[in-house]
């Protein structure tokens, strides 16, 4: 008896022990997984080997954290940007969910997708697999599997351009860690949002407090890695705001700083952004030094980025007019995006070619470039009501393409007018390739830190679309508001009277010869405060280059009109210019083109009405200036 007692006793103990040993090990198991996961936002090299080490145990661990460990695992490859790591994993995946049942079938095809984005990121089927794979999975009601899909989505969607949607399934996402209590990764899907309110919307009000609010959830959770982000996100945000030197010196400290180990990835997204910030600095030298540290890096590390970078370089060479090189470069990029099928890449490859043709004064090349840009953008099977905003802003802007190729080919047989308006053309473009060859590069996924490639938009937007001189609107985009008001109002029925108006200082010639060409700035300064005197904020105003104005007025009836530019040139011929020494009057002539109502059932392209106004400014002129001209049919 006493020795049952004893053996029971010494049973117990052994019972209790070997359980205590089998819950430790299970313990430190799933310890060292969440231990890892976080190492992988602190100390990336010290996880991985964890995560090495860890996977000797798995044949004894439960299917979750199996899960668990696969899931920590890619993470940790993704990042590295090791897809040798990736394949190897993608291996696994069967090996690991080994279930028959329809969840780990669904969990199975979710990783691959998962696996694919970094793989085949530009494969167009991934998008269709998740959509597909929605529906089923969230039948399962399963927190963790369908906050995983939507991250997955999301990439898939960035991956994709389609920015605006994957903003939407980012808020929602994060919600779904908060819930499960999964932080790195609702932190991780924070600082996303955050990277595309900062740098496509703009969303500077709101932004510094943002990064506060996220920089303390870092501390909070020594994320080291994401601190690197925030500061990248802060040199946005200067960039933003037009601190282009500002932000070039954070970006630099950082990569000077001894306390961020920075990846040759990070390094690489600092360089471009760099060579970004270089060129909008003017020192070319710079902006090719760090464009061509961000090819040579492409070139053996992200293929899929390399003709992105080829054409950021070939645009810096251009400025220092290395026209050789810049057209090889060029070439290449043209030949990837051919078959890649990308058609915003050679968007920006004709953009650039511009710069070369308009050197070589090639006016035919100049035109052919403008119209395959047109159809670049807008050819079929472009959808733009599936594509983000953002593009169909871009085909929008092809649509200025459009209509400055219709002025440079109404120009044709006029040389000196000719030269102004390729100019003109060739500035806009160039602007708008910085704004295309910033978003090639965003595609690159997963990682935060190239937040700072967004950051132009907004900034190119405005600076594109205003005059430097006289803040009001310039032609390019006047032309563009002015268009969508034109096709608006012909197919409104309450609005009565719709007009054109040209504008044009009258012997302009004479007050810069006189009094210099200051002066002449500040007189152009000053006539377009008196016309905005009499505007009113549905009127479109804008300068179409030198003294000369464009107004698109809107009003009850064509007196109603006629009267606000009556007051107009009124206000400029009254106007007391001798504080500025200018003996005269200034005055200016206007053009008058009414578009009638009989007109609104058929398609006019707006085009033809400045033509129209024109030709009544040049009547007015002829009748001795100072005055008002209608166009007569
Ligand atoms: P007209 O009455 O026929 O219009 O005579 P004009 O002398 O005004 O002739 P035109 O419109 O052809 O001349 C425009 C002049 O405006 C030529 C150019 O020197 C000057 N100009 C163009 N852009 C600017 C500018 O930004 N600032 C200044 N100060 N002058 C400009
Ligand atoms: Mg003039
Ligand atoms: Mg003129």
């Amino acid at each position: 008896m006493k020795r049952n007692r004893l053996t029971l006793f010494f049973k117990t103990i052994l019972y209790c022990f070997s359980f205590h040993c089998l819950s430790l090990q299970a313990e430190t198991f799933s310890q060292s997984l969440n231990q890892a996961e976080k190492l992988t936002y602190q100390n990336i090299n010290t996880a991985e080997k964890l995560i090495d080490s860890l996977s000797l145990q798995l044949p004894s661990a439960s299917n979750n954290e199996k899960l668990k460990w696969l899931i920590t695992s890619l993470n940790i490859s993704i990042l590295n940007h090791n897809n040798h790591a990736v394949e190897a994993l993608k291996a696994k995946i069967p090996l690991l969910i080994r279930g028959s049942d329809k969840k780990s079938h669904h969990w199975r095809q979710l990783l691959s997708v998962y696996v694919a984005l970094t793989l085949t990121p530009s494969s167009p089927k991934i998008l269709n697999e998740l959509q597909v794979l929605e529906t089923e999975i969230l039948l399962y009601k399963d927190a963790f599997l369908s906050a995983y899909f939507y991250r997955t989505l999301y990439y898939a969607l960035m991956n994709q351009d389609i920015i605006d949607v994957g903003l939407d399934i980012a808020i929602k996402n994060i919600k779904q860690w908060q819930k499960l209590e999964e932080y790195y990764f609702s932190l991780e899907m924070q600082l996303n949002i955050a990277t595309i309110r900062i740098t496509i919307l703009s969303d500077k009000e709101n932004a510094e407090q943002l990064l506060i609010a996220l920089g303390k959830e870092v501390k909070s959770l020594e994320a080291s890695r994401y601190l690197v982000s925030i500061e990248v996100l802060k040199a946005s945000i200067l960039g933003i705001n037009n601190e282009f030197k500002q932000s070039y010196t954070l970006l630099e400290s950082l990569l000077a700083n001894p306390t961020f180990t920075l990846s040759a990835h990070q390094k690489t997204g600092i360089h471009s952004n760099l060579a970004f910030l270089s060129f909008e600095l003017k020192d070319y030298k710079q902006a090719i030094y760090f464009s061509r540290k961000v090819l040579n890096y492409t070139k053996k590390h992200a293929h899929k980025f390399i003709a992105a970078s080829q054409v950021q370089l070939a645009k810096a060479l251009l400025e220092v007019q290395q026209y050789q090189e810049a057209t090889q470069l060029l070439a290449e990029a043209k030949v990837s995006f051919l078959q890649k099928n990308d058609r915003y890449g050679l968007f920006d490859v004709d953009n650039l070619n511009v710069d070369i043709l308009y050197k070589d004064n090639d006016i035919a090349g100049l035109y052919r470039t403008a119209k395959s840009l047109i159809a670049n953008i807008t050819s079929p099977g472009t959808n733009l009501a599936n594509v983000s905003q953002r593009r169909i802003t871009r085909a929008e802007n092809a649509a200025h393409v459009e209509e400055q190729s219709i002025v440079v080919e109404s120009l044709a047989q006029d040389n000196i007018s000719q030269q102004k308006e390729l100019t003109l053309s060739k500035e806009v473009l160039v602007k708008k390739n910085q704004f295309l060859v910033m978003l090639s590069l965003l595609c690159i996924i997963f990682i935060s830190l190239l937040v700072w490639v967004y950051s132009l938009l907004k900034r190119v937007k405005v600076l594109a679309n205003t005059d430097s001189l006289t803040g009001i609107n310039n032609r390019r985009y006047g032309i563009e508001l002015s268009e969508k008001k034109f096709r608006k109002h012909m197919n409104s029925p309450t609005i009565k009277s719709f007009s054109v108006v040209m504008m044009d200082l009258d012997h302009f010639k004479n007050i810069n010869d006189s009094y210099g060409h200051d002066i002449g700035d500040k007189v152009i300064q000053l006539t377009v405060n008196l016309a905005l005197k009499e505007l009113s904020p549905q009127d479109i105003f804008c300068r179409m280059g030198g003294e000369e104005f464009m107004f698109v007025l809107i009003g009850s009836n064509r007196q109603e009109i006629l009267t606000k530019v009556e007051n107009i040139r009124q206000n400029i011929y009254q106007f007391d210019t001798s504080p500025l020494g200018i003996s005269k009057a200034v005055s200016a002539s206007f053009g008058l083109s009414f578009i009638k109502n009989s007109e609104k059932n058929h398609q006019q392209a707006f085009a033809i009405y400045i033509i129209e106004a024109d030709t009544a400014l040049y009547a007015a002129k002829k009748s001795g200036r100072n005055q008002l001209s209608t166009y007569q049919q």
